[in-house]
């Protein structure tokens, strides 16, 4: 049976969840911007277009230490890993087409090597999604129901809230989210059949709100019948390398890792890198196998599209749009993966 919780009860409740030691992240409005930060005295937003950076960063942190380092005398003499949280994690109000770009990153991190950094943070972590009410109308670029998704996709969720206005209507998923309903005791009310159908109506509004669409039907033997096509010197020459498509992107992973030595304290810490960037595959022998633009964009497309269903069995974009908004020079990844097809035309 589906509950409610009115917005005015939503303070509340996080309230109560910080007393049981959640540290909670959620959307907040600051510059302009929506980013997922940790709550404090501040009022989450609940009515929100997608944040301009994914929730992935409270799971996969922009820099993260993974371990101090004691050095006597010049010589490294021993490591030292920070010790690992223990409190629960609350990602409020996430969007649902990025907790279907956590599975990716669940994956990935699972992979060949456990991470043990990420999935420490993911164990710990229930999820509140927010079936979305308002597609990116004003900057028309995101498509989740071109790439499996949906306006009200529960995969990666604890719990599905859905806005009607002045109330929630809340769906709970998973046992995790059966613990918030039981930690919010009476915040929680049964939803009426004509607020769940309202629910219904709002995400079926959102749906027929998203004017992107790709058309993913022979995208992969486009890519595979094209990756040595002088079509990807076209479309990548304008492109300035900055790197903003993957550092925006819900289901990009890719990092690097420096050692620091601040003050006489050395450490090793990891930070995101991008494939965009020139030196990201340079060799020890400084051979570049991606040297120019049209390399390295073209990986980009091939591994969202091709590359991370082959290796991990999921595709690599949820159509979260940030990238088609988030780049200087328009390049659009729609267009780009639809031009692929038509060479083949
Ligand atoms: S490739 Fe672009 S649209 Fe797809 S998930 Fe990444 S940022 Fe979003
Ligand atoms: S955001 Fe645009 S210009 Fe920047 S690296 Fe990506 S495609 Fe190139």
């Amino acid at each position: 049976m589906a509950k409610m919780i009115k917005k005015d009860k939503v303070r509340e409740l996080l309230d109560k969840l910080a007393n049981e030691k959640f540290d909670i992240f959620a959307p907040i409005g600051e510059d302009g911007i929506t980013l997922y930060r940790k709550l404090g005295a501040e009022t989450p937003l609940l009515n929100f277009q997608n944040s301009s950076k994914p929730p992935k960063e409270i799971f996969f942190p922009q820099t993260e230490k993974m371990f101090d380092i004691t050095v006597e005398n010049h010589r490294l003499v021993g490591a030292t890993e920070p010790p690992m949280a223990s409190n629960p994690i609350l990602l409020f109000g996430a969007r649902p087409c990025d907790m279907r770009a956590m599975k990716v990153l669940d994956a990935l991190f699972t992979w060949d090597y456990t991470d043990p950094y990420y999935v420490n943070k993911r164990e710990r972590s229930t999820v509140i999604s927010f079936a979305c009410t308002l597609p990116d109308m004003p900057r028309e670029s995101c498509f989740c129901t071109s790439v499996g998704g949906a306006t009200d996709s529960r995969e990666g969720a604890d719990m599905l809230w859905t806005d009607i206005g002045s109330e929630f209507v809340v769906e709970s998923l998973t046992d995790k989210g059966g613990k918030i309903l039981e930690l919010g005791g009476n915040l929680f009310t049964e939803a009426t059949p004509d607020m769940q159908a309202k629910a219904k109506q709002v995400s079926q509004e959102a749906t027929e709100a998203i004017s992107r669409k790709l058309d993913t039907e022979g995208v992969k033997e486009a890519l595979e019948a094209t990756f040595d096509n002088a079509y990807w010197d076209e479309f990548s020459a304008r492109c300035l390398g900055c790197g903003i498509c993957t550092l925006l992107c819900p289901t990009c992973h890719c990092f690097d890792i420096n050692d620091l030595v601040v003050e006489g304290k050395a450490s090793r810490e990891r930070t995101w890198d991008s494939c965009q960037f020139t030196y990201y595959t340079i060799h020890a022998s400084n051979h570049n196998p991606r040297p120019v633009k049209k390399h390295r964009q073209r990986n980009r497309i091939y591994h969202k599209f091709l590359y991370s269903e082959k290796n991990l069995g999921l595709l690599g974009c949820v159509g979260c749009g940030r990238c088609i908004y988030g780049c200087p020079v328009n390049i659009d990844i729609i267009e780009v993966v639809e031009g692929a097809k038509e060479v083949l035309k």
